[in-house]
């Protein structure tokens, strides 16, 4: 497996605040990477940086060997302009907390969206494919419901559906269960688990330890901006080595 992800020695500042401290990791094609840690240890700013929601201020990110905001000519780099920074970020689809539907647009419209005025691909080729998606996510019946008529786990499963209607080459998820009810969040980490099956590659920030423990390939523990440990599902979730580490996971479990 190669890498899709490589990020070496990344840092991100809010004004004096040091949210991000030499973050460095690697996710292979077809690999899933759950990360854990407390509130505000920066894992959402790392998939924000990933994502190019934040811009980094040093260290560098390539997904799929592309430079991550940068272009680079000889030993000159150069920014990219927000057009191409547009362009880079389909790379990657993201699932938030918050289902973030399009309140207006039918479950079909909200899928074909991106596809139809981003890629500004044809209508009659994407609506199989959304349609496709829709099986995929057990939501087909739904096709021509509003969000405001779904249920919080059947909003994010679309949500989910969305992102992979731009065809992305990795997904991150934000905490994709922690605003559904606890009878509704195992509907949505089953199609995650398809997901993960399917090959795709992921980064997962999650607070469900079981999930971590059954699905990731490799867990990622962060705390105050840097990454703790890293290790096999049972090497962090079982048998953390530093004290932090074992410390969050008691208190989690
Ligand atoms: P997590 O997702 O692990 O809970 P975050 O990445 O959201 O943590 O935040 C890490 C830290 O950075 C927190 O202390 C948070 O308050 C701070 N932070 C995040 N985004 C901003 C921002 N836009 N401006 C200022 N501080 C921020
Ligand atoms: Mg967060």
């Amino acid at each position: 497996m190669s890498a899709m992800v490589v990020a070496v020695d990344v840092n991100k500042y809010f004004g004096p605040f040091h949210a991000l401290q030499n973050v460095s990791l690697e996710i292979k094609h077809g690999e899933v990477l759950c990360i854990i840690g407390p509130s505000g240890s920066g894992k959402s700013t790392l998939l924000r940086c990933i994502n190019q929601l934040e811009r980094i201020d040093a260290g560098a990110i390539w997904i799929d060997d592309e430079l991550v905001g940068f272009r680079q000519d000889g030993n000159k780099l150069y920014e990219l302009t927000d057009a191409q920074i547009a362009r880079q970020r389909l790379a990657s689809g993201m699932v938030f907390q918050r289902f973030n539907l399009f309140a207006h647009m039918t479950v079909l419209e909200n899928i074909i969206e991106g596809p139809v005025i981003v890629q500004k691909r044809a209508k009659a080729s994407v609506i199989p494919e959304a349609m496709a998606l829709l099986e995929r996510v057990g939501l087909a019946d739904k096709k021509d419901a509003y969000p405001s008529e779904l249920s919080g786990g059947q909003q994010q499963r679309i949500a989910i559906a969305r992102a992979l209607a731009m065809q992305p080459k990795l997904m991150l998820f934000d905490e994709p269960t922690s605003a559904l009810d606890p009878e509704l969040v195992s509907e949505v980490l089953s199609v995650m688990r398809d997901l993960a099956t399917s090959g795709m590659t992921m980064i997962v920030v999650t607070h469900e330890l079981g999930f971590a423990r059954e699905v990731a390939h490799r867990v990622v523990f962060m705390d105050h901006g840097r990454i703790v440990e890293t290790g096999t599902p049972h090497d962090i979730l079982s048998s953390p080595k530093q004290k932090r580490t074992q410390d969050f996971i008691a208190a989690v479990l």
